[in-house]
Formats: C-alpha cells, structure tokens, sequence
C-alpha cells in the first residue's frame, strides 16, 4: 500500500511516498534553512508562510517523481506534533484537503516516532530495542517492547543536545545550525580543554546539558577577557567529548538493563561523526547490533512519517478529519493499541 506523507513540524516541508512502510518511492525536502539563517534560528511566522508557498509543488512533485497517481494512495500520514503550531497546521490542513477529496484515511503522526522509524526505512528492526533520540529539540532514550510501544525512560531536563551544540557554535561566530562546524572544528582539533560530565544521578537515564554549556562560555568569556582569541577547536573538542561520553553512556547502560536487541541512534544529531564513531566501537566491543539511519533520512523527511504511520495503518487506527495540531504531543500517548 501507498502511504503519501508529509512533514512541516519545523523548517523543511517534505513529501513522500512510502510504500508499505519502508520503501521510499520519492522523498522530497525543501530546506527553509537560508532564509532563517540570519535570523540565527527558525522564526516560526516565517517558517510557516514558507510551508504554504512550496507544500503544494512538493505534494505534486513527490506524486510525480514516485511514478504514480494520486489515485493509488491509500492513506495520508502527516505530523501532527510535536514542533511549531503554525508550521504543523499547514501539513494538517494540506492533508485533511487530501484525504477528503480522494476519500482516504488520516493518519496523525508523531514527529519523534518518525525519527526512530526512520530505520526501518533502510533496516529490520527487532524487539525490545532502545532508541537514542538526539535531535533540536529533543535528547531521549525510548524502550520499544514491541512495534510501535513506546516507554520514555530517560529525557534532558534543559537544553536538547542539538540546541547546545547550537548555542556553543552561536558563541564561537559560526553560522546557523552549528552543530555541523562545531563536530568539524573538534574532530581537527589536535588540542582539547576539559569540560565536566553532567552524569546526574547514578541510576538516571535523563540528560542535562545547560552545566556543560555554561562551561563552555566561560571558558570563551576568560579568554576574551585576558585578550585572547579563545581556543575553539580545543573548546568543542572538550564539548563534544563531554556530549558523546554522556549520550554513549547512558545508552549502553540502558541497553544492557532493558536486554534491547538492537540500540537505534535517530535525529539530526545522528549525523555527528564523533557521536556516531563512538557508539559504532562501542556496540561493536559490546555486541550490540547498531542502526543508524542514512543522513538524508536522519534530519526531518517526510519519508520517516510515512514509516511510522504505517504502524497505525496496520491496526487500521486513524485520525478523525478534524484533529488538531499537538505541539507538545506525547510519544508514548501515541503508542499503538
Ligand atoms: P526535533 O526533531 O526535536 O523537533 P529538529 O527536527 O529541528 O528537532 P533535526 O532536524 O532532527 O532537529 O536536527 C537538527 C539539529 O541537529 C540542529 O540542532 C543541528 O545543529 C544538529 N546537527 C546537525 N548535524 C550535526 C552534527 N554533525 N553534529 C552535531 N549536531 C548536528
Ligand atoms: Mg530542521
Ligand atoms: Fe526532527
């Protein structure tokens, strides 16, 4: 079955056509991410007028480009949350549009179980497994007991590791979304400057990463201070250690607690080479079997949200024509029954 998806919850509109929820016919993106740039991050008035001007061409090009009809698809998957109202309307009113004139089930879809499903896109995922979630807005370790049963057992209590990752590159002059450059400039980095570990307590499986951000500035701010250029590469060297021994950490200690199958990294944060090397040894060392999704699949794709909404398409569980957007929609909530 043909599942058309779409995906507006932040800045990328994308489209898909997902058949029976892992094979990618099309997947179109349409990044917003030059016009919020020199804002320094997303606006969300923008972001929203941007979705209306360029969903409707998405929608026909992913049609087009997947070598079928609208008339061949069989339900609509859309993000119904979480990320920022006005964006995630735009999606729900293009495809509740849809889905009443082609007469087809609505399929509500949460934004983070896309993340996670974005590996069944490119592999078999096998029960229980944990998932590590690192992206923008989100850093959680989720217990998947079976398909589609969501348990969060731990989540940051401040910033999402994206967000620092952002933040750090903000204070070291680097374009928006750091992220990238701040991974650049620490795996060249022949230099490191320590930074703490915010381990919470021992038995948490929850994150904190406003301490280590806040280490991070001051170290910047001393240096500015006695009139020195600081040293970034050595910064986010000591930044990005901290993060990945942290995110590497506390995922193998759950994944040995819960006897997870399978640990799978999702999220725009995925793509951090540092992250995604230290895990690789670390699963390989342990004999944990690793997932990680390709890079055009980590970062928000409408792909991911045509994978997951067929979790509910299988149970036939779908949403009625005037559900609302859910900005802080829960993922365990959206569990299948
Ligand atoms: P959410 O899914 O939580 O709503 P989002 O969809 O906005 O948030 P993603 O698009 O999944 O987030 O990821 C974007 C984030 O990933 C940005 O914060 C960006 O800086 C970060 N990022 C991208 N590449 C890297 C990298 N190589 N190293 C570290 N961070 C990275
Ligand atoms: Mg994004
Ligand atoms: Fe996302």
């Amino acid at each position: 079955i043909y599942i058309l998806a779409i995906e507006t919850s932040c800045d990328e509109t994308s489209v898909a056509i997902v058949r029976d929820g892992h094979a990618v016919l099309s997947n179109m993106i349409s990044s917003q991410i030059d016009v919020h740039r020199r804002f320094g991050g997303v606006v969300p008035e923008i972001a929203s007028r941007k979705h209306v001007e360029t969903i409707t061409v998405m929608i026909e090009q992913a049609v087009e480009e997947a070598g079928i009809s609208l008339d061949d698809v069989s339900a609509i998957a859309v993000t119904q949350g979480p990320g920022l109202v006005g964006a995630l309307l735009v999606g729900i009113v293009a495809a509740k549009s849809l889905a009443m004139a082609l007469n087809i089930p609505l399929i509500g879809t949460h934004h983070i179980a896309g993340h996670i499903y974005a590996n069944q896109l490119t592999a078999k995922i096998e029960y229980p497994c944990m998932a590590l979630v690192v992206s923008g807005g989100h850093t959680e370790l989720v217990h998947i007991e079976s398909e589609g049963q969501f348990k969060l057992i731990g989540r940051t209590r401040d910033d999402a590791v994206g967000e620092a990752y952002d933040k750090v590159a903000r204070a070291a002059n680097l374009p928006y979304p750091g992220g990238p450059h701040i991974d650049k400039l620490a795996c060249e980095a022949d230099e490191v400057v320590a930074m703490p570990r915010s381990w919470l307590e021992a038995d948490s499986y929850d994150f904190s990463f406003s301490g280590l951000k806040s280490a991070v500035l001051n170290v910047v701010n001393q240096s500015k201070m006695k009139g020195n250029e600081p040293n970034y590469p050595a910064i986010a060297r000591g930044f990005q250690e901290s993060v990945i021994d942290v995110l590497v950490g506390k995922a193998m200690r759950a994944v040995k607690e819960y006897d997870a199958k399978q640990l799978l990294l999702c999220g725009g944060v995925a793509a951090n080479k540092g992250l995604r090397a230290e895990l690789t040894a670390r699963c390989e060392a342990e004999g944990v079997p690793l997932l990680v999704p390709p890079m055009e699949y980590c970062t928000d794709n409408a792909a991911m949200i045509g994978a997951a909404g067929y979790l509910k398409w299988k149970q036939q569980d779908f949403s009625s024509l005037d559900f609302n957007a859910h900005p802080s929609f829960s993922l365990e909530g959206w569990s299948v029954s």
